[in-house]
């Protein structure tokens, strides 16, 4: 259990340093498996992820009651009713990465590149806007990444999940470094070349 405190602690300085998430946005949990039921492990509301300690990292069961002192991340429903639905997830990274973010305040779609696994669809799945932290949202997020690893939350930003926590991290970077990639893409085609 310390060990992926630990983890939670090092994911959220990463994705914080990499630009991923800043401010006190973004918020990250791990699943915990136990014989009276599983749990999750996830960071706290209004702390920045740059500067976690163990003890900011709240302990909440699936009924959404805090085993641990502090409160955790508004967005806490949403995770848990993403455990709920996908008993393969082990790791979720909810970031407002920029360019992905940018897409999601936008008419675009996050084209899939290789890298993601096998590609089924041509584009990353989104689903409409919903006000942060709420039941709705929550629901619409369970349902929207049914068989999907990423999900667009539109006028908002990320969600990545996976088997591990770490996955759950490189597809965060994977995703922001593909809309990157893409907007770049978009922004030299757009130009006239003069050479
Ligand atoms: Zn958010």
């Amino acid at each position: 259990m310390k060990k992926k405190i630990k983890e939670i602690i090092d994911v959220s300085n990463e994705i914080y340093n990499k630009g991923l998430v800043s401010g006190k946005a973004g918020n990250i949990s791990a699943r915990f498996k136990s014989e009276t039921g599983d749990f999750i492990a996830i960071t706290p509301t209004l702390k920045s992820l740059s500067d976690l300690k163990e003890e900011d990292i709240v302990l909440v069961d699936f009924d959404g009651n805090s085993l641990t002192k502090g409160k955790p991340s508004s967005e806490v429903n949403m995770h848990l009713e993403i455990y709920k639905k996908r008993d393969d997830v082990k790791g979720i990274v909810h970031t407002h990465s920029p360019y992905a973010t940018g897409f999601a305040f936008s008419s675009k779609k996050i084209k899939r590149y290789e890298g993601f696994g096998e590609i089924k669809k041509p584009y990353l799945s989104s689903i409409e806007y919903e006000k942060p932290g709420t039941d709705e949202l929550a629901k619409k997020a369970s349902e929207g990444i049914a068989d999907e690893d990423v999900l667009i939350l539109k006028n908002h930003g990320v969600i990545c999940v996976s088997d591990s926590l770490k996955e759950a991290k490189l597809l965060a970077i994977f995703v922001e470094e593909t809309a990157k990639t893409q907007f770049v893409t978009y922004m030299l085609n757009s130009v006239e070349d003069n050479i």
